[in-house]
């Protein structure tokens, strides 16, 4: 089991893989906007070309400890077109260890292009149904999924823990301006719970959940951040109503705008997260939320990949 394959140390791969100072942040335009707010995007999306935004953020700590551990797989759980999963199989292939993704609800051909990228990285790919699928936390569970693979490391669905909590206390450390506003896409609520621990009660932060009905993610954030630093803040509320539908609906309003958005500021979105966020801001800039003035910076979490899963629908949706 030890890693010693690697000629490199795992933080050495990681140093020369990962470009973190990539992440630039850059003024955008809002259609909304009108020169009210100064608004920059931090552009986590430039990360890696693979592993993107904050999906690598949170994976970072976790493969460390398993390489720690001396463990050499990595089991993980996520939907049929999760980012997670995703970036999950490329971090394997790229950092030297085997992955399995356990795939809530059946196996449907033609294999999806999530899958189909997962697979080509070596990602053993085992579907559960959906009630199987309800147990990921479950030690019966996982101690069945460990009889049937053997050791794994584990990393829990979208991939938030503690430890990923630490990797995403990094996406504000590097911000050299001085900003009111920080907005990101939630989705588990881990990469908003690091922004919030590390800020310390600082600024206001601002989370668009992308799932119908997602104020438990108040109680869950809330424990993500007080697990990680302790401590419990203020500074921080959900805007819960920019789902769209629920995860992964769209609408054509939704599909409109972000073609707007891409049009004025050259930068891609996905359909599923970053293009609800800046939706959410729009309309936020519209019903002056703000106060007079104020400095935005709003996070793009990456996720480009999830948009080719979806063009069948979008382009449906605009015929
Ligand atoms: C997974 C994901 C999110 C949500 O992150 P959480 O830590 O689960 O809240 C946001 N944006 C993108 C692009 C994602 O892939």
């Amino acid at each position: 089991m030890k890693n010693n394959f690697r000629k490199n140390t795992l933080s050495e791969i990681i140093k020369n893989e990962i470009n973190e100072d990539a992440t630039i942040i850059q003024e955008v335009e809002f259609p909304s906007n009108n020169n009210q707010y100064k608004i920059y995007v931090k552009r986590e999306d430039l990360l890696h070309p693979k592993i993107s935004g904050n999906k690598w953020r949170k994976l970072k700590y976790n493969l460390l400890e398993a390489d720690k551990q001396n463990v050499n797989t990595l089991l993980t759980f996520g939907g049929a077109y999760s980012n997670h999963i995703h970036a999950t199989a490329y971090a394997g292939k790229i950092f030297g260890f085997n992955t399995i993704g356990i795939i809530r609800g059946e196996e449907h051909l033609p294999i999806n292009p999530t899958l189909s990228d997962a697979q080509k990285c070596g990602m053993k790919i085992h579907y559960v149904n959906r009630s199987d699928y309800r147990k990921k936390r479950d030690e019966s569970f996982i101690n069945s999924l460990r009889n049937k693979f053997g050791e794994f490391y584990l990393v829990p669905e979208g991939g938030t823990n503690n430890l990923a909590v630490k990797g995403c206390t990094e996406i504000v450390k590097d911000i050299n301006i001085n900003f009111d506003y920080i907005l990101t896409a939630c989705g588990t609520g881990g990469t908003i719970s690091g922004v919030i621990a590390e800020l310390d009660g600082n600024k206001n932060v601002i989370g668009v959940p992308v799932l119908k009905g997602a104020g438990f993610l108040n109680n869950e954030i809330t424990e993500y951040v007080k697990a990680y630093s302790g401590k419990t803040y203020s500074n921080w509320n959900l805007a819960l109503d920019y789902h769209h539908g629920g995860y992964a609906k769209v609408t054509k309003e939704l599909v409109l705008f972000i073609k707007e958005f891409e049009k004025l500021n050259n930068i891609p979105l996905d359909p599923i997260y970053t293009g609800k966020l800046m939706f959410a801001l729009n309309d936020m800039i519209k019903l002056k939320h703000f106060s007079k003035g104020s400095t935005i910076i709003v996070l793009h979490t990456g996720g480009l990949q999830g948009i080719k899963g979806m063009e069948n629908r979008i382009n449906k949706l605009l015929s």
